[in-house]
């Protein structure tokens, strides 16, 4: 019988198959046919500590024995409270303020709503964002109109709106930064960037001085920075946030995937004073028009605040420092590939010819992996590694020998 599922960015058509997996532990998924898959992606790039972390799942299975679900509008709950503030001490102090959402684009669909909110009730309505050339935040409507356009959003291309697209910032980013100078001078209401990795867009990197470079630019012209950290962030890049290593702070900061550790939905935007004071009012006109049914829910919250507690307690930037290492020694010793590079846990290189999603050897590649109980999923012919901090030398080993097999054949 076939199954109703309709899978995400799946071609049903391939008639590929579709893993049963019924356990994870670790850096493992363990299908429901004995297989042990090893997790190369940390399961779109949510899993940080490893798969069921003992701690998150105490602590959902406690919070779910006592509030479920409340309404978040008007009403709060201690797991929402508790890990606003453990927010406001571990990342940067101008982010004063902490609004909930459910998954990575909400996050920026309130980002570019808060932007636009806070032009209007200054009295000054401005529209127009600034995004960067191959970027990717999400794919509801707002969050693809600030992204990359391209096949997979080709049929809501007219219903998208329109944006200032600067150039992917080269060598030393001139290109960009003159781009962005003239861009401010129409008054934008803000620039979105995935600070130092354009991950969807192909775990593309630039250099740390154009992130601070951009900043600053937006500082001078009082254009608003949106540092979507939906995938760097939680140490992905090295450091907590990806900003570290610039020394930038944003006026708001988008955050999902490892908030929980991976292991439940949550997202937050967190925002600085002047964004927050602009919807302080006793005009509700001014208030922040945005929220959903599971805003904050408490379960997911227990679950960030237990990930708050492990990033205070276990060695975990040692982890990614270990794994950080190991990164760079596999990738660079790759034969064959093209484009080998690697910051922080994440490290990338393409194989064989043909660039783009759909182009060239994506799908074979992506079987090739499969067939060697990996999950490694390409973006076309950009093969990444970006696994959960637990993981282990061994599992490492099989992964970079797969990749070296599949340069061999495809390369
Ligand atoms: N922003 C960035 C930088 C992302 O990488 C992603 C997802 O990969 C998103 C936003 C969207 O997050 P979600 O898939 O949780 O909606």
């Amino acid at each position: 019988m076939t199954s109703p599922v309709w899978h995400p960015f799946t071609q049903h058509g391939l008639n590929e198959p579709i893993p049963l997996v019924e356990r994870s532990e670790g850096a493992a998924l363990y299908t429901a046919d004995g297989r042990r898959i090893v997790d190369a992606v940390s399961s779109w790039w949510v899993t940080t500590h490893g798969h069921r972390h003992p701690r998150i799942v105490a602590a959902i299975q406690e919070q779910a024995a006592k509030l479920d679900q409340i309404i978040f509008a008007g009403w709060t709950h201690e797991p929402a409270e508790t890990l606003a503030r453990g927010l406001t001490e571990i990342m940067p102090p101008a982010l004063e303020h902490v609004f909930f959402s459910d998954s990575g684009s909400t996050s920026v669909e309130v980002a570019l709503k808060m932007a636009l909110g806070y032009w209007l009730n200054r009295g000054e309505p401005r529209h127009r964002i600034l995004t960067l050339e191959h970027g990717y935040h999400g794919d509801t409507i707002g969050g693809m109109s600030v992204g990359a356009r391209g096949v997979y959003n080709q049929a809501y291309n007219p219903l998208l709106f329109d944006v200032g697209t600067l150039p992917f910032p080269a060598g030393d980013g001139r290109n960009t930064l003159d781009a962005l100078e003239a861009a401010c001078r129409d008054k934008p209401a803000a620039l979105i960037v995935e600070p130092l990795v354009l991950g969807a867009g192909g775990m593309l990197f630039y250099e740390a001085r154009v992130l601070a470079q951009m900043r600053a630019i937006c500082a001078a012209h009082d254009v608003l920075f949106i540092a979507d950290e939906v995938m760097t962030g939680w140490g992905r890049t090295g450091t907590l946030l990806a900003c570290e290593q610039a020394g930038v702070v944003p006026d708001i900061l988008c955050l999902s995937k490892g908030l929980t550790g991976g292991v439940i939905p949550l997202a937050v935007t967190m925002a600085t004073a002047p964004i927050f004071e602009a919807h302080l009012s006793a005009d509700k006109a001014k208030m922040f028009f945005h929220s959903s049914s599971y805003t904050a829910n408490p379960i997911a919250c227990a679950a960030a605040v237990a990930n708050l507690a492990i990033w205070r307690e276990e060695p975990v930037m040692e982890r990614i420092a270990t794994l950080a290492a190991r990164q760079r020694e596999r990738i660079f010793a790759l034969e064959g590939v093209r484009n080998a590079r690697a910051l922080g846990t994440i490290a990338a290189c393409e194989i064989g010819g043909g660039e783009g999603y759909l182009a060239g050897i994506g799908p074979a590649l992506a079987a090739h992996f499969r067939t060697r109980d990996l999950l490694v999923r390409p973006m076309g012919n950009t093969v990444y590694v970006m696994p959960p901090y637990c993981i282990d030398e061994d599992d490492l080993d099989r992964i970079y020998a797969a990749i070296q097999e599949a340069a061999r054949i495809f390369g």
